[in-house]
């Protein structure tokens, strides 16, 4: 069986796997990604963050994504019936980015893996990883082509960015319930043809039609809209008949948007995913890094998902390039407890959401200048900054806020 010899293995070519792969060429390594599909591909998750363009801009990919005029995300709509929301990235209250996109993953996944071929960095596309053994932090991994036919690469290094697939959570035996609620989504594409013109129909709204079930509507330049629910798994099975029957039934939730999105064809099947949040018992291993939705993943509700990707696959690439420089690192405080500290306020803000708490404070009409700019900067992905009391803080402030706008309604 034929065999390469590599520094680092990368799996999947996601946005995770791509910021280490740019990461790592640039530092010089004997890199290889091996990804499943065939690119393009579609994988949901398609709203980014403004934290999340530092990580591209760093890696040198940056220039690339900007000359594919996706659709410009300068904050978000949240609305609950006759309220409304808005957090505007410019107002927040960390330094950062104001700015990022609303992108189809496919085309913007796609961009990423040209452009890291471009520069002459390997991925092999159609490629399965199907098993990995190791002997200390060596590793030799067996891979499957379209055809069936294996080969194998030895690395110094796995950084698995296999989003859900999650291959070594599974080879190595590494999954952990989620703490995060039992969450399923259904979701699709359309033509946006009834797209109101201006503002109105580009913005990214998340529609609450009930405190645990709600609608996103995500725009993109192309001229098609991102449609889906996220809500407890078996109220989105409760729905009947396949999952257009479903979805075409939901739709009927949003007030809002229901004439907008009535009659128009899905452009494919929707899919569903059931209990969407991942854990798992540790983030790294001698010789290998999870990273992206390989490691841990909430909930949609606040777009965190690649921006977590690629955090911590930046964070981890600067990590092994210390290690195979001969440097000792400290996986434990500068790698897990750094992810840990993000995904802590984030997973806060995602269950004082689904306990209402949060929607409280989002639809207060005494609206506080601090606070909202506070939480606009969690909610731009600024999590790691402690000078924030909503990020400090976080385990408490959201519930006492919370109160406070409930006392104050007299309740
Ligand atoms: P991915 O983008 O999934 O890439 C992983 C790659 O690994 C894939 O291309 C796959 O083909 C490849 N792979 C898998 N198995 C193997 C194997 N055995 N061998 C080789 N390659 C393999 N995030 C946001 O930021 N914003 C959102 O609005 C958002 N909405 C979401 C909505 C829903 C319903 C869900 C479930 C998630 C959402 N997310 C969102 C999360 C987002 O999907 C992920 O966080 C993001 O795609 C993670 O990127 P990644 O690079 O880790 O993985």
């Amino acid at each position: 069986m034929e065999n390469e010899q590599v520094d680092v293995l990368i799996i999947g070519a996601g946005p995770s796997g791509a910021v280490s792969a740019a990461y790592l060429h640039n530092q010089g390594f004997q890199i290889k990604v091996v990804e499943k599909s065939k690119f393009p591909r579609f994988v949901i998750g398609e709203s980014l963050l403004p934290r999340c363009m530092e990580h591209f801009e760093e890696v040198g990919l940056l220039d690339a994504l900007k000359q594919q005029n996706f659709e410009v995300k300068g904050g978000a709509r949240f609305m609950r019936g006759e309220k409304m929301c808005n957090f505007d990235f410019s107002n927040k209250y960390t330094d950062g980015w104001d700015w990022t996109w609303q992108v189809p993953r496919a085309d913007f996944d796609k961009t990423l893996t040209d452009t890291l071929e471009g520069w002459g960095v390997a991925i092999a596309f159609e490629q399965e990883v199907v098993a990995v053994e190791f002997d200390g932090s060596e590793s030799i991994t067996t891979i499957k082509d379209a055809e069936g036919g294996l080969s194998t690469v030895s690395a110094k290094f796995i950084v698995d960015s296999s989003g859900h697939g999650r291959v070594l959570p599974r080879l190595l035996n590494l999954d952990m319930p989620s703490k995060i609620t039992k969450n399923s989504s259904i979701f699709t594409h359309v033509k946006d043809e009834k797209r109101p013109e201006g503002r109105e129909g580009t913005i990214i709204t998340f529609d609450i039609v009930s405190r645990e079930t709600w609608l996103w509507v995500i725009p993109f330049s192309n001229g098609y809209t991102s449609i889906g629910f996220v809500g407890p798994t078996d109220y989105l099975e409760s729905f009947e008949g396949s999952t257009t029957e479903k979805l075409q039934e939901m739709m009927k939730l949003s007030d809002y948007y229901f004439d907008r999105f009535e009659g128009i064809g899905y452009e494919f099947e929707p899919r569903m995913l059931k209990n969407i949040a991942k854990s798992v018992k540790k983030l790294y291993g001698d010789g290998f890094v999870l990273t992206g939705n390989s490691a841990e993943f909430l909930d949609p509700v606040f777009s965190s998902g690649v921006t977590f990707a690629t955090e911590s696959s930046l964070t981890a690439a600067k990590l092994i390039t210390r290690q195979l420089n001969g440097e000792t690192v400290d996986w434990e405080v500068d790698y897990t407890e750094h992810m840990k500290a993000g995904v802590a306020v984030f997973s806060t803000y995602v269950k004082e959401w689904y306990t209402g708490n949060l929607q409280t404070i989002f639809f207060d009409s005494n609206e506080n200048p601090d606070i909202k700019a506070q939480i606009c900067s969690v909610l731009a992905g600024y999590v790691w900054d402690r000078t924030n009391p909503f990020v400090k803080n976080h385990h408490r402030l959201v519930k006492t806020v919370a109160r406070v706008a409930e006392l104050e309604k007299g309740h």
